[in-house]
């Protein structure tokens, strides 16, 4: 399988170098030459465990690591989580939970991430080489991404957050990661002026070349690759729970990550009936697929921070299916979507940009509203991000397939939106423990040149 642009000015590379590369030179993401029909296979896949479904989705896709490698490096990334299905779907009330939040820091961010930093270490270890990530976060990914490449050879991680402005409980998470290879940097100023440092570092081409710089960002090819595998395996659960021959999902949404794993699984010939899509006030991708208008908004902090987002980076890939493949077509709609922030699509028949995807967004009053229903009519605690899908795919007309409704974090995480809408805290033992963990955190100025300094000194 080879890996081409979406902006088509790249000569198609094979599945390492696409995991190695991010973003391509050309600026566009990266996606398959093609993708496999995958229909003929549901019947044999249907009763497969999470990681036996795994392998076999991934080795259509990574065609140049070698089966046992492969088999290897899909058991060690789903070793670490800690429910025996990996990621099980329970059902509650009238829908069917999805729940991504068993690994170890307790959001779906995870299933993606541990089996990223062991392909990472798995492909330094044969070419030779290094890598030094270098992050910023306000809270899930950076600790995501720490547990993923924790203690792997040839690998350093540097993740700056701003001191004092992430939640206690995220910031332990990330601290309290002893192993030699992490380094927490607590950057004197705000979230902004993190990524601020971190894209002047990497635009200093000369020096990220000598250090081997990389980033863990949301556009990795890998990431999206692990994350259709659930939607796979929760499917075949759902339909055999019911009987039903299809299904529709919904998904909270923000940088359309998540999402697009689940329209490339329809695609690939899963049958999924329907996508919902559900945003936070930040709905600029809601607003896209009811009126064919992307326009950028800003952002405004909300209690499922992980969905405040401006410009959804993996949208493109969506886009690039949407204009049929015609990488000169999308090299347009985005240079106008540079110049103009906004960029416009025609609406189908049925006035709506795509029939596979119903949209909404839920504000914070009727989220922690859907959270103390579900809380006081199923004992069910979801988290605030959780509970957006929920109260969209609630008020979107009814189909009669199963719902799945994707749980994208543990509750516990999100302690004071759970307090406000239920009046009682949730725990979650791996959050208790952090509270007398030992932590290691350094803390710097705001200057592109402390943090260079820094990383200099501590690349090892
Ligand atoms: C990252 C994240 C999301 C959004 O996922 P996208 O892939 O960015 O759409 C939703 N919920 C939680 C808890 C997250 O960490």
């Amino acid at each position: 399988m080879k890996y081409i642009s979406t902006r088509g000015r790249m000569a198609p590379i094979g599945f390492q170098d696409a995991v190695m590369t991010g973003l391509a030179p050309d600026g566009g993401l990266l996606l398959p030459e093609s993708l496999p029909d995958v229909s003929g296979r549901l019947p044999a896949w249907a009763g497969l465990a999470y990681a036996d479904l795994a392998f076999e989705v991934m080795r259509l896709f990574a065609t140049d690591i070698p089966a046992d490698d492969l088999r290897s490096l899909v058991d060690a990334s789903y070793a670490t989580f800690a429910h025996p299905e990996v990621a099980p779907t329970v059902p509650v009330g009238d829908i069917h939970v999805l729940e991504l939040f068993h690994g170890p820091t307790l959001a779906f961010k995870d299933i993606a991430l541990q089996f990223l930093g062991n392909l990472f270490a798995y492909i330094l270890e044969r070419r030779g080489g290094r890598l030094n990530i270098l992050g910023a976060t306000s809270g899930d990914t950076g600790s995501a991404a720490i547990h993923g490449v924790r203690g792997k050879p040839n690998i350093n991680i540097f993740i700056m957050h701003p001191a004092g402005r992430t939640s206690p409980l995220q910031e332990k998470q990330m601290t309290s990661v002893l192993d030699p290879n992490v380094f927490n940097l607590a950057v004197d100023g705000t979230f902004d002026d993190c990524q601020h440092i971190m894209k002047t570092t990497f635009a200093d081409v000369a020096f990220k070349e000598r250090h081997a710089l990389g980033a863990v960002n949301s556009v990795n090819w890998a990431r999206v690759l692990a994350q259709t595998v659930y939607y796979f395996h929760s499917a075949f659960r759902t339909m055999e729970r019911t009987g039903a021959r299809t299904v529709q999902f919904a998904v909270p949404t923000g940088n359309f990550g998540d999402i697009l794993a689940g329209y490339l699984a329809q695609r690939m010939g899963l049958p999924i009936r329907r996508l919902i899509l559900a945003t936070n006030e930040n709905d600029i991708l809601s607003r896209f697929f009811n009126s064919g208008v992307y326009g950028v908004a800003s952002v405004v902090p909300t209690i499922s921070p992980s969905m405040d987002i401006q410009v959804a980076s993996n949208f493109e890939r969506y886009l690039y299916y949407k204009v049929g493949g015609n990488a000169d077509a999308l090299v347009s709609l985005m240079a106008g979507f540079s110049q103009e922030g906004e960029l416009c699509v025609p609406l189908n028949a049925n006035g709506i940009v795509d029939d596979l995807f119903a949209a909404g967004r839920g504000d914070t009053a009727a989220t922690l509203d859907t959270i103390r229903r579900y809380h006081a009519e199923h004992g069910y605690v979801l988290d605030p991000h959780t509970a957006v899908g929920v109260l969209v795919a609630e008020r979107t007309a009814g189909t009669a397939v199963p719902t799945i409704c994707l749980a994208t974090a543990h509750p516990a995480k999100f302690t004071q939106a759970i307090v406000d809408a239920i009046g009682e805290e949730v725990h979650h033992p791996v959050l208790d423990a952090l509270s007398d963990a030992e932590t290691r955190c350094d803390a710097i100025a705001n200057e592109v040149d402390a943090v260079k300094d820094y990383l200099v000194e501590h690349i090892r």
